[in-house]
């Protein structure tokens, strides 16, 4: 039986790929060895109770007997802290998803890097902050990465087995979020609530902030770079408001396949889940007549100033990535705490790559865990706002 492990398992993601599980036999089908959440105790426990999971993990200490409680008598282990999750992560599994949101998604992703097996990776976070050590952890422990975000997944599917030296240029999608046909004007006013709301996906408050800002989009520019080894000149990111084309590659001969598929990342999990197969899913096939037509336009960087922040990302390589993943962080953190407005958001991550750029060691790429961890803490002081 395969052995699965989530992290993440109470966001949007995990959710996704306990359904996956679920339907396709849950416990009759797999060995759980472990689930992990942060404050939705209840629903780790109902899903650390419905996989038979070895452990369940609580993010934190604090939520531990609150877990203790709700899991007595069903034999499913319980830890909590990060340390906790670092050692779950260890536990020999044949396929784990990385799905904590934000920077603490990285320490467990390495541990299960380490430990080998197959990474489903949504944590985009890894690759922009810390590409360099994934890769060697994966390579250390000989497992295999695969991209679960939409538009990654979509270009691994369209490349096949196709050499990436022949690639002319990858384009990635961008719904453009809740403000896309908002007046310039009017995106100061925005507020959190009318920021969480996504016109095409249903996903954790952070990451649809994120699409309104074009961060998520910036972000998934950075993970392309570093998943594929595509040089920035190579990714274009096009507008595309229906979201059924998730990216397309074009080839030096001319030829551009495009992966197309209804907004819902069960797709992206599934085939992370079953691959290198391909195995029925319980989703909608896609019906382009009733979709009638797909619509596509440049991203204005006037309105999605992050685009441009990452080309500096990438070009100045070494810890931008990570600097850039915190600063951003902490500005949302600022903007959902009301004390930033939706558009003042890029000018703190900008502010602090400027003024980490000038720090000795800033060109080289993080070498440990702890050195991305330094420029995480001093990125996001630098971004926070002054209280
Ligand atoms: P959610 O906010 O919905 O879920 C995040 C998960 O991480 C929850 O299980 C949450 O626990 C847990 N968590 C939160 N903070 C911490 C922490 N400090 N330490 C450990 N665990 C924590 O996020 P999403 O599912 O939307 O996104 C997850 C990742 O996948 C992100 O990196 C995102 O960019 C990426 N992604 C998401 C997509 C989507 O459609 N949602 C699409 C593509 C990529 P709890 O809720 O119990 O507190």
């Amino acid at each position: 039986m395969r052995g699965v492990s989530i992290f993440g398992a109470t966001g949007s993601i995990g959710e996704s790929g306990f359904d996956l599980l679920m339907r396709a036999g849950g416990p009759d089908a797999f060995r759980t060895v472990a689930l992990s959440g942060g404050r939705n105790i209840a629903r780790l426990a109902e899903m650390a109770r419905a996989l038979r999971a070895e452990i369940a993990v609580t993010a934190y200490d604090d939520a531990l007997p609150d877990l203790r409680d709700a899991l007595a008598g069903s034999g499913v282990q319980v830890a909590a802290g990060g340390a906790a999750l670092i050692e779950a992560a260890s536990r020999p599994a044949d396929w784990t998803l990385s799905a904590i949101v934000g920077a603490a998604g990285l320490p467990p992703g390495l541990a299960a890097l380490e430990r080998g097996g197959t990474l489903a990776l949504a944590n985009k976070e890894s690759l922009v902050c810390a590409a360099p050590l994934v890769k060697a952890a994966a390579r250390r422990g000989g497992a295999t990465i695969l991209p679960v975000d939409s538009e990654h997944s979509a270009i691994f599917q369209s490349l096949g087995s196709d050499n990436i030296e022949n690639v002319e240029a990858v384009t990635i999608t961008a719904s453009g979020g809740a403000f896309r046909d908002w007046p310039l004007e009017q995106l100061a006013l925005a507020t959190v609530e009318q920021a969480s709301t996504h016109p095409n996906w249903a996903m954790g408050q952070r990451i649809t902030i994120d699409s309104a800002s074009m961060f998520n989009k910036a972000m998934e520019v950075i993970e392309a770079h570093e998943f594929f080894d595509l040089p920035p000149r190579r990714i274009k990111v096009l507008v595309h408001p229906e979201s059924i084309v998730h990216a397309m590659v074009t080839h030096n001969d001319g030829g551009t396949i495009a992966h197309l598929g209804p907004p819902d990342m069960r797709h992206a999990i599934g085939y992370a889940l079953n691959w290198p197969d391909r195995r029925p899913l319980p989703l909608p096939l896609l019906d382009l007549a009733k979709i009638g037509s797909l619509t596509f336009r440049e991203p204005c960087e006037t309105r999605w100033p992050a685009l441009a922040l990452a080309r500096g990302v990438m070009a100045a390589g070494g810890a931008a990535g990570a600097v850039f993943n915190a600063a951003k962080e902490q500005a949302l953190d600022d903007f959902i705490a009301r004390r930033l407005k939706f558009t003042e958001m890029a000018g703190r991550v900008a502010h602090a790559l400027d003024r980490l750029s000038g720090q000795p060691g800033f060109g080289e790429s993080p070498s440990s865990l702890s050195d991305v961890l330094d420029w995480d803490a001093a990125a996001r002081k630098e971004a926070a706002c002054p209280i």
